[in-house]
């Protein structure tokens, strides 16, 4: 009974089977409980697009925007989509917030997003779009380490992260990269790339090399381009506006600030 509501739903929400689905993100969604008010609720969100988003390479467009659909599903099911008046680690503001920290609350969900952004890694070297093999997974503290935990434990390989000593991300705890190791970035959310770009740094200046950069969810507006391959699990464009000229402001919505940074730079 339990699994013939599944099904209706899952019909409902126009969703077929795909490599994807069938396996990790499949298994997941089966045991998530659904709340059918909650994905009601958010339905009206300014999701202007979900696109496609492993750059340079030559993926199944029709598979990846299936997979992209279900991480869509499964960020909303979680309640990691929010919808108010947030101010954005860049400072700007947003009447939309992915917090997925509240999709990885559950150890299963974490497990089958790092094992599928490691599974649009292995895709991405396939086709000759990302670089292979990866050593080394860092993510900048705190959103990026449960996911680039995951992501390592699906590569079978160390995980390390970067968190803040002063205004500076730095690697703390003993933490270090080998010369010529080869270093995986992975992030939660890429809003404008500042962290990610950070963390490219830091590798660089241990000398280790970066082969790419992934996260669960892309809503950069193609700010967040680096010098390196790129692979996101689901791709966002939502808008966001300077405080100055805010609706959301002149409208005295109050401001939540859902982000780990102290400051917004
Ligand atoms: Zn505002």
């Amino acid at each position: 009974m339990v699994l013939g509501r599944y099904l209706c739903r899952l019909k409902l929400f126009g969703l077929s089977p795909c490599p994807v689905n069938d396996t990790v993100l499949g298994q997941c969604l089966w045991r998530l409980k659904t709340d059918q008010g909650m994905i009601s609720a958010i339905s009206t969100l300014n999701l202007i697009g979900v696109r496609s988003s492993l750059s340079g390479s030559k993926t199944n467009p029709e598979s990846q925007h299936h997979a992209e659909k279900d991480v869509l599903k499964m960020l909303r099911e979680t309640g990691a989509v929010l919808e108010g008046h947030f101010k954005l680690s860049s400072g700007r503001h947003s009447d939309f917030y992915i917090q997925c920290a509240l999709a990885l609350q559950h150890p299963e969900v974490g497990e089958a997003l790092g094992r599928s952004l490691a599974a649009l890694y292995a895709t991405g070297v396939k086709s000759g779009g990302a670089d292979s093999p990866v050593d080394v997974v860092i993510g900048p503290a705190l959103g990026g380490i449960l996911v680039s935990y995951e992501v390592a434990r699906a590569l079978g390989v160390r995980s390390l992260f970067a968190e803040r000593q002063g205004t500076e991300l730095t690697l703390r705890r003993g933490f270090a990269m080998k010369r010529g190791e080869r270093v995986l970035v992975v992030e939660d959310v890429i809003t404008t790339g500042g962290s990610v770009r950070e963390v490219i740094s830091l590798v660089r200046d241990a000398e280790a090399v970066v082969v790419g950069v992934g996260c669960i969810v892309d809503r950069s507006g193609g700010r967040g381009r680096f010098d390196v391959p790129v692979f996101s699990l689901v791709s966002v464009e939502a808008r966001d506006y300077d405080p100055v000229s805010c609706p959301l402001c002149a409208m005295g919505i109050p401001l939540t600030k859902p982000g780990s940074r102290p400051d917004a730079v």
